[in-house]
């Protein structure tokens, strides 16, 4: 059975919680493979929390420079069991944690979650994508449709009163014109711009 949890790429690590998604973005790295490198990320169940947490002692967290949440999916639609794990992590090593997101949290919970960071997430990633709603929705297609991308906007504000760090990132594919347009966003809602490579 597939279950890899906890996976190290540039001594970071990594913990796949999830393969749920709010979106279905046309360049998701879920339609054309199994995983990175030779990591299979794809889960036939999704790991409990005590699978998690014993994943995470046997890789050490210490060792790495950050421990991040992601998924081959969208870790919030695992809260609960993603901050029971930042919490085991707070409470037995001194690293720092990051969760990758594309900040659909609000709007799939229907409240500001936001709050349950403090203290437990030190850095909050949310995956910009786009400079506009319309544009945003032809790329992921959210399950919120063009709401989505003031939702994830709204959702980075709202990460930013509790956790020490925000990031919006947009890949490098985009035109200069957009990604200046998407850090003056970034901006606008706190948060450092960050222009990441397209993963093929
Ligand atoms: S938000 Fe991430 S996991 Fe979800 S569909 Fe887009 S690229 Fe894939």
């Amino acid at each position: 059975m597939y279950l890899t949890i906890c996976y190290v790429l540039e001594n970071t690590l990594y913990i796949n919680v999830t393969n749920r998604c709010t979106n279905r973005c046309s360049f998701c790295v879920r339609d054309k493979d199994c995983g990175i490198g030779d990591v299979n990320l794809w889960l036939e169940k999704e790991p409990t929390v005590e699978e998690m947490i014993e994943d995470i002692k046997r890789f050490n967290p210490q060792k790495y420079d950050e421990v991040v949440f992601c998924g081959y999916g969208e870790p919030t639609m695992r809260l609960d069991a993603v901050l029971a794990c930042a919490k085991f992590i707070k409470e037995n090593f001194d690293s720092k944690i990051r969760i990758n997101t594309n900040g659909q949290a609000n709007l799939f919970y229907g409240e500001n979650v936001a709050p349950r960071f403090h203290g437990l997430i030190d850095v909050v990633s949310i995956s910009l994508n786009a400079k506009n709603a319309e544009e945003y929705d032809e790329l992921c297609k959210s399950i919120y449709g063009k709401e989505s991308f003031q939702g994830l906007i709204d959702f980075a504000k709202a990460c930013k009163k509790v956790v020490p760090e925000v990031v919006m990132s947009v890949v490098d594919v985009l035109p200069p014109e957009d990604i200046e347009a998407c850090r003056k966003i970034a901006e606008d809602a706190g948060a450092r711009l960050r222009v990441r490579d397209l993963i093929e």
